[in-house]
């Protein structure tokens, strides 16, 4: 893979990186034993029966994202992590080179389409 497209994308994973743990924190905790781990916190609006049932809601709400986002995470983390390992770019399964556009398109890509395609169903 050529330099300055390496560059690039290690910038837009970091950059990735950064906004999702932005957003982690503003409703999550790092668990302290497992930096790679978020809770949700329940957040405390009032004891009135419909300020739980909010609540409730908001931290179920919560819950999704937080998964949703950490997952997202953990895809960017493992990225930047191979670019130092200079494993970047190579589908974890057929071992090819996976295409610039895709990685362009979400750099935290660990696969080729064709792969991801026979292996997931999703794109
Ligand atoms: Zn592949």
């Amino acid at each position: 893979m050529k330099k300055e497209l390496l560059k690039e994308l290690e910038k837009q994973l970091l950059a990735e990186k950064e906004r999702l743990t932005k957003e982690l924190s503003e409703f999550a905790k790092r668990n302290p034993k497992n930096i790679e781990d978020w809770n949700a916190e329940f957040q405390n609006i009032g004891d009135k029966e419909d300020e739980n049932a909010e609540e409730v809601n908001a931290f179920s709400t919560n819950l999704t994202l937080e998964r949703t986002l950490e997952a997202t995470l953990r895809d960017a983390e493992k990225a930047l992590d191979k670019i130092k390992k200079g494993t970047y770019g190579i589908c974890k399964y057929c071992n090819k080179e996976i295409d610039e556009k895709r990685l362009r398109a979400r750099p935290s890509s660990g696969s080729c389409v064709e792969c991801k395609k026979k292996f997931t169903q999703e794109l």
